[in-house]
């Protein structure tokens, strides 16, 4: 996994860049006062500015700009005093202006990167650029037989298009960076993520090539909206550059999409070049002028990002990188496990709850950290009583189910009312070795005749007689002793 060697599919290197479009959780549209609400009755919300009729002109919305700061900052890229709208020209159905408003060569942010763990192993990937630009209406296709349907709505949505470098070397790699720019977004306030809804969408721009060559041609697979078919749309196409290369066809740069019912990806068009959409700046707007103060106010008002606040809880609680990273999923999970850690004082424990049995049944319940009915409270209250020697961790478990259920409130009145203590009382707990070992005699002769799983079935054994209630350290420690 870790030698780039291992990587090679049919001896040919995977070359991945990502082009991402984040939907600005603004109230209104980029340039107007239209509201941007997902899901209203189709052309209820594209205004006279949206749809670029005479006599209308565009006004930057602030909200959208801060929001490009902020990303910009998150990045730790360069975020440009002066950056340039221009009018991006091509004919569509959904683009009633006949072009789009996005940024060319000067975008607003400019540079930075990702980094995040895939497996053990850290990547960073470098970004290029990320522009402001808004977003067109959307064809309807379904409700319709033989014609298309036109929904202007979502036209003048605000997005930021985040550029990669070509720096990803498999769709396992790729699908990383896209969790953890999709994480950080969310964590930021910029985007809601929501990547049913299209607020999250990625193009996989793939290529293959022999290692060391130059880059091969890539072909940019447009708008996968979910984790899963982004890796099985990278790896069909890169099984399929592979294929064509090996049977002597040259690639052809195209733009394909992913048809999650075949698993294919099929070409949609061939590429148009940058010169075929006649860029020029709008004049219409002027440049975006961003001052230093407003970005030092933006830092001041910016959360504690994912990485940082992984390397804190490595620090604070002397968590596992792994541990620290999963618990910052999100800033309700990280909050989640600090309140619980800060209560109980078991850092290492609630770590492994929450990993655990908690995402176990939020996973099972599709629900996430904000609908977690087990407060911290509680699992702090919990934890504690595995650490004090109360009840077994198994024992916490049917404790957990009854927390969650809503069956019960109270972890001590819980761990009494089904007798779930554990007995540390050791005379109890000798006299019932004493009686399991009289009554499986040949199983003790076993033992001391150098078989060692007889020593396992004999916990168990005691572990059944005193109903799951003995702690199992206590058991082998004293069994061991009698067994001499
Ligand atoms: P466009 O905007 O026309 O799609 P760009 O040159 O801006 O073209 O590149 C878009 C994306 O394609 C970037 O993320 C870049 O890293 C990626 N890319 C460029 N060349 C390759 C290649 N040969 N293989 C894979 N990805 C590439
Ligand atoms: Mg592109």
């Amino acid at each position: 996994m870790n030698s780039s060697k291992s990587l090679l599919v049919q001896g040919y290197e995977v070359v991945i860049g990502f082009e991402t479009h984040a939907q600005l959780s603004t109230q209104s549209k980029i340039f107007s006062r239209a509201p941007t609400a997902f899901g209203a009755e189709p052309n209820t919300q594209a205004c006279a500015v949206d749809l670029a009729l005479p006599g209308t002109l565009p006004v930057m919305n602030r909200g959208a700009v801060e929001k490009a700061i902020r990303l910009g900052l998150a990045l730790g890229s360069h975020i440009a005093e002066q950056s340039v709208f221009a009018r991006k020209n091509y004919f569509y159905p959904d683009l009633p202006k006949g072009y789009q408003i996005s940024q060319f060569e000067i975008p607003v942010v400019q540079g930075g990167e990702v980094s995040f763990f895939l497996g053990d192993e850290k990547k960073t990937v470098r970004l290029v650029r990320a522009h402001l630009e808004e977003d067109a209406g959307k064809s309807l296709h379904e409700a319709f037989h033989g014609m298309s349907g036109i929904d202007l709505n979502r036209a003048g949505t605000p997005l930021l298009e985040i550029v990669t470098e070509p720096d990803m070397r498999s769709s396992a790699e790729a699908v990383a960076y896209a969790k953890e720019l999709h994480k950080i977004v969310t964590w930021i306030g910029v985007c809601d993520g929501n990547m049913q809804e299209g607020s999250f969408r990625c193009d996989a721009n793939v290529s293959v090539r022999k290692p060391g060559g130059e880059l091969g041609t890539r072909r940019e697979i447009k708008n996968l909206n979910s984790f899963k078919f982004m890796q099985q749309a990278i790896d069909y196409e890169v099984r399929w550059q592979i294929e064509q290369i090996e049977d002597g066809h040259a690639i052809q740069q195209a733009t394909v999409l992913f048809d999650p019912d075949t698993g294919e990806t099929r070409a949609m068009r061939t590429k148009e070049d940058a010169a075929d959409y006649r860029y020029f700046p709008d004049p219409d707007l002027p440049p975006l002028v961003i001052g230093r103060d407003w970005v030092e106010l933006v830092k001041g008002e910016m959360p504690e990002l994912p990485r940082q606040m992984a390397e804190r809880l490595v620090q604070t609680y002397g968590l596992p990188e792994y541990d620290a990273t999963t618990l910052t999923q999100s800033p309700a999970m990280a909050a989640y496990f600090e309140t619980a850690a800060q209560a109980c004082g078991q850092a290492k424990l609630v770590s492994n709850w929450i990993m655990g049995e908690v995402s176990r049944r939020l996973n099972a319940e599709e629900r996430d950290m904000s609908g977690v009915p087990v407060s911290a409270a509680q699992l702090a209250a919990l934890m504690g009583r595995i650490a004090d020697g109360t009840v077994s961790n198994n024992a916490a478990k049917q404790v957990f189910e009854s927390l969650w259920s809503g069956e019960a409130t109270d972890v001590d009145v819980v761990i009494e009312a089904k007798g779930l203590k554990q007995m540390n009382d050791s005379g109890a707990l000798e006299k019932i070795i004493g009686e399991v070992m009289a009554a499986n005699a040949p199983m003790v002769e076993q033992f001391r005749a150098g078989k060692d799983k007889a020593f396992n079935a004999l916990v168990g054994l005691v572990m059944k007689a005193s109903k799951g209630k003995a702690n199992p350290q206590q058991v082998n420690d004293v069994l061991r002793q009698k067994l001499q």
